[in-house]
């Protein structure tokens, strides 16, 4: 579904990805894992559109998609979850949620897809009329990837989910991936929480420098002595 090749990307003249490589297949969930400042939010910037890409390929779903327009690649169903979730904080969770519905598609089948949000998060349809800005941290995360699921998208990719949430939500959420896995959605999770993500992962590519370093199955990873060592603190 998604295949990046030799990705180089960066900001200005600073080259931050290196020939970073790696697929998502239908149905998958992989995982990106990394230290702050390896790269992963620069990733996702490069196949979201929102910085160029200096060399490589991104495929998906028999696209290519260098040099497409964010607003391009959202519609192509590639939908991500930013890190800093992008809410409109003056608007109401309803309104915030009808606001990701923005291909005809999606906006012709709101209602059924407002009702899916509503399953999967419940506290959204009692909030339904609060206003985004009010809600908790975690209520906001789950607003943000309410709003990123009412776009229908092939790909959803989600950035540090559990960032700055409690152990508790933290658990809250990924449960809710989990299930959001289960109904059939791909999906990209960008985490520095690597335990967790593998957990959930079918696969996870290790980031360092922009530069993939480690690649496996998720039981592979988590077997990983060096992994062990320098991410999950288990020697
Ligand atoms: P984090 O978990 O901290 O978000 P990350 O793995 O997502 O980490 P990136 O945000 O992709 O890392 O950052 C990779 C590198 O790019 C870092 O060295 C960072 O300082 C640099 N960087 C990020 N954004 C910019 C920018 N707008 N301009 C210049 N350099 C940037």
């Amino acid at each position: 579904m998604l295949k990046v090749e030799n990705l180089n990307a960066g900001y200005g003249n600073l080259n931050i990805l290196r020939n970073l490589s790696f697929e998502v297949h239908q149905g998958e969930v992989v995982s990106i894992l990394g230290t702050n400042g390896a790269g992963k939010t620069t990733t996702l910037r490069a196949i979201s559109g929102l910085i160029p890409v200096k060399s490589g390929v991104i495929h998906f779903d028999n696209q290519i998609l260098n040099k497409k327009s964010a607003e391009y690649i959202v519609k192509a169903g590639l939908v991500q979850v930013p890190e800093d979730r992008k809410l409109f904080s003056d608007m109401t969770v309803l309104e915030n949620l009808e606001m990701g519905a923005y291909t005809r598609k999606a906006r012709a089948n709101l209602k059924k897809n407002l009702d899916y949000c509503y399953d999967l998060f419940p506290i959204l349809k009692e909030r339904t009329s609060q206003f985004a800005g009010t809600m908790s941290g975690g209520q906001q995360q789950m607003l943000a990837i309410g709003r990123a699921l009412m776009a229908e998208p092939k790909l959803l990719i989600l950035d540090e989910p559990s960032i700055g949430l409690s152990p508790l939500l933290t658990k809250q959420v990924f449960d809710i991936i989990s299930e959001i896995k289960n109904n059939g959605v791909t999906i990209l999770l960008v985490e520095q929480n690597v335990n967790q993500a593998l957990q959930l992962a079918n696969r996870g590519y290790v980031i360092e420098n922009g530069e993939v370093v480690m690649s496996g199955t998720a039981q592979e990873l988590l077997n990983d002595e060096t992994l062990k060592a320098s991410y999950l603190g288990i020697t």
